[in-house]
């Protein structure tokens, strides 16, 4: 489905592989020009090359998302090369999986500061040029576990719950502007993060997901790019549930 993008500029985190990848692919298929950002340089730049081997256009930018002063120095040096960054997506993430008796402090912080303190720090970098523009769009990835919970993912669960509530909080206070904010929020899909996974835990999950099969990241990435879009100027404050029924 062709949308309507003008001329726009999205910043992807975590572009690098799985979903994020996919994103930045939809996106820059839909003619928008994507910065990719991953934590390795050459997972970025390769996707970024595929993209603009593909007639996209795209650049990739190595950051750290867990790294406040590293994210507002690469914002800061990215809105003086792009006349704009209209769309922000919040997606690189990352799982320290045990159970709360066993998680060490380094498990939780690691954590929670690249899959939540990395959408604060983006956002603050991102959203005043979006507010003066009048027009922008933030959408964070992220996942079923922050709304459900889980057994040996506290700290994931924690992180992706907080994603929600600074979406809400952020889509009311830049709505005057223009500027949407909204969430996705995956079941499981396939991408490296849940390879391994193993058959037995994988045929359990299978039980629990309506449509019988894991997602695709095209999944995400299709929803995502809808509501970049101008097609989706009147949806904010959401969370969107991709996860073959599997939380009814
Ligand atoms: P993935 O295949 O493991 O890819 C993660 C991406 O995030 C990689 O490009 C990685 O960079 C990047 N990243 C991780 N830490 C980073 C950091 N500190 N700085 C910059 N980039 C960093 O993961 P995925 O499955 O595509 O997941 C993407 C998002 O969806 C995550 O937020 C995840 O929590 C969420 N999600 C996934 C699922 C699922 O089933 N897969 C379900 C629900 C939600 P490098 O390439 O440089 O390593």
């Amino acid at each position: 489905m062709q949308l309507s993008f003008n001329e726009r500029t999205a910043l992807v985190t975590g572009a690098g592989r799985g979903i994020g990848k996919a994103i930045a692919e939809e996106l820059a298929r839909q003619g928008v020009t994507v910065i990719c950002v991953s934590r390795n340089p050459d997972s970025c730049g390769a996707a970024a090359e595929a993209i603009n081997a593909g007639g996209g256009k795209a650049v990739a930018k190595a950051v750290d998302v867990a790294d406040g002063e590293a994210v507002a120095a690469s914002a800061a040096a990215l809105l003086k090369e792009h006349d704009s960054i209209d769309i922000l997506v919040n997606n690189a993430g990352i799982t320290r999986d045990t159970l709360l008796m066993r998680m060490s402090t380094e498990d939780w912080e690691a954590v929670l500061r690249t899959n939540l303190d990395s959408c604060f720090h983006w956002s603050k970098a991102l959203l005043p040029a979006m507010a003066r523009k009048r027009w922008g769009r933030v959408i964070n990835v992220s996942s079923v576990i922050g709304l459900m919970g889980n057994a040996g993912q506290a700290n994931y669960a924690a992180a992706k719950a907080g994603m929600l509530g600074l979406t809400r909080s952020l889509a009311r206070e830049y709505a005057k502007r223009s500027v949407t904010v909204n969430a996705v929020a995956p079941g499981f899909i396939q991408t490296d993060m849940t390879s391994g996974l193993g058959e037995e835990t994988e045929k359990a999950i299978l039980q629990q997901i309506p449509l019988k099969r894991l997602g695709e990241p095209e999944d995400i990435a299709n929803i995502t790019a809808f509501l970049a879009s101008g097609e989706a100027s009147y949806i904010t404050g959401q969370t969107f549930t991709v996860d073959g029924g599997m939380v009814m």
